[in-house]
């Protein structure tokens, strides 16, 4: 009950200038999740987090740079659409009503109908909507089913394409979390820095099920464990490596990656080197982690290669790190090493520790004691002579859990006090290895729904 479904991801491809990045905003309006201090994922909005119309997904622009030449925008939009097929659970393959037709968009539709994804074929730039109905017939001819013509710019047809998103999100694999208890791991972390090692020794002397599942491409970096009875689902990002040498493009494949696999997953654990230290790399990778909300383990790996260790020597590394990625203070750190199996074991543990934090559920009653006792040790904020009430919390979800206070004044609900209360709930209950989210809600709120 109440475990969340994964979010299904919906990635966007198409030649240059057909308009994806409009439909991309568009789609995505005020609910960018991307803007946030937290670092790396400020500027280029690779992916967001919907809600459309009551549908949750992960929306993904696969497009990157500009190409100069067509046989760069080709080879380019191929590179787009592997990658959509690696992560995505569904396409949305955007061709240009004025344009028409080009080479460019025949060689992608080969692609793409050979991939077991369903595609939807989104017909851009059809600005007096649906008055050139004839123009429409051309896109047959790709192959990929029927046309859904709309207008980025004037947002027209999103109503249609969202009926068609929405009908394939019973279909996805591994959407549906609701009766999978085994734990989903995600490996992530940049080049080299072990993540291969460690899912090998990890799964080194405990039984392999199953490598494959069946029926998604995706899937086929996802192995399944069996670990003192337990069973665990690693999502190994190295799994695939891409040649392509545009630092951009590179860069841009690993957030897709790391955002897709973030997002099937509940602990994450983000492997570092101990040689580099936590890089601006790692950090813009721990940011994706820190904002879907999953349990995080800082894994830091190759502890081996640290040869002149002392007594001081992981509390040194544990400042550094909890200075660099000041953000996810609650994340666990572990030093480990792949190569000689140092506590790898330990590590096991650890998941299942957090991961059982990130699905803990608190009872309301608890929960209210300690916003009384909260109230009583610090005074809620005034302002303007009015004082903040805070009536009654409860928590609203897990993975991670979610608690809702009712207020008389959200206004009044500064950071500080709410930083305060979120400090409360978590030294009674620990949460260790989660984030934990407050929100508010006026009090009216709670009148109206009988609460
Ligand atoms: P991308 O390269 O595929 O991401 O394309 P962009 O989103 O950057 O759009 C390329 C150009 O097409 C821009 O000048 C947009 O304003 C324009 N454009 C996008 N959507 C529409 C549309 O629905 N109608 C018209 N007329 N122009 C559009
Ligand atoms: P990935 O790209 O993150 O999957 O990294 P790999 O697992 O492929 O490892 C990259 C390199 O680091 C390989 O040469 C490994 O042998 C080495 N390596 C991985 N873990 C350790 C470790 O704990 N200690 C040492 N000394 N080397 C390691």
């Amino acid at each position: 009950m109440g475990n969340k479904k994964k979010k299904p991801i919906v990635a966007i491809v198409g030649r240059p200038n057909v308009g994806k990045s409009t439909l991309f905003n568009a789609i995505a309006g005020s609910d960018i999740s991307i803007v946030k201090d937290t670092p790396g994922i400020t500027r280029d909005r690779i992916y967001a987090d919907v809600t459309w119309l009551d549908s949750a997904f992960t929306l993904i622009d696969t497009g990157g740079i500009e190409p100069d030449s067509d046989d760069v925008i080709l080879s380019q939009m191929r590179e787009q659409a592997q990658i959509a097929m690696d992560t995505a659970d569904i396409i949305l393959f955007v061709v240009d009503l004025k344009q028409g037709l080009v080479d460019a968009d025949y060689g992608v539709a080969d692609m793409l109908r050979k991939s077991r994804k369903p595609v939807i074929l989104v017909v851009n730039k059809d600005d007096n909507f649906k008055k050139f109905q004839m123009d429409l017939y051309e896109f047959y001819n790709l192959g990929m089913g029927d046309p859904y013509p709309l207008s980025a710019v004037n947002k027209m047809g999103f109503g249609d394409l969202l009926d068609v998103v929405k009908s394939h999100f019973d279909d996805i694999p591994g959407t549906d979390a609701e009766d999978d208890d085994r734990i989903h791991i995600a490996i992530v972390g940049k080049p080299n820095v072990g993540k291969s090692s460690i899912v090998n020794k990890l799964i080194g002397e405990n039984r392999v099920i199953v490598s494959d599942i069946a029926g998604t491409t995706r899937d086929a970096v996802d192995t399944e464990v069996k670990h003192k009875g337990k069973d665990y689902v690693f999502i190994d990002t190295a799994g695939l490596r891409r040649k392509n040498k545009i630092k951009e493009e590179l860069e841009r494949y690993m957030i897709i990656r790391t955002v897709t696999a973030v997002e099937r997953a509940d602990v994450v654990v983000l492997v570092i080197d101990a040689k580099d230290g936590v890089t601006e790399q790692d950090a813009k990778i721990a940011g994706i982690a820190d904002d879907k909300g999953k349990a995080v383990i800082i894994a830091v790996n190759k502890w081996d290669l640290i040869t002149d260790k002392d007594n001081s020597t992981v509390k040194e590394y544990t400042n550094k790190i909890r200075q660099t990625l000041s953000f996810m203070s609650y994340a666990e750190i572990i030093f480990i090493s792949a190569e000689t199996g140092q506590r790898l074991e330990k590590l096991y543990d650890m998941i299942d520790a957090v991961s059982e934090n990130h699905a803990m559920r608190i009872q309301t009653g608890v929960l209210n004691e300690i916003l009384s006792q909260a109230k009583a040790m610090k005074q809620p904020p005034s302002d303007k002579g009015r004082i903040l009430k805070l009536f009654y919390i409860t928590q609203a979800s897990i993975k991670p859990p979610t608690f809702v206070i009712f207020v008389n004044d959200k206004e009044l609900f500064h950071f500080s006090y709410q930083r305060y209360i979120e400090n409360q709930i978590r030294d009674t209950f620990g949460f260790v290895g989660t984030p934990i989210r407050l929100s508010s809600e006026s009090a009216r709120m709670m009148i109206e729904k009988g609460a």
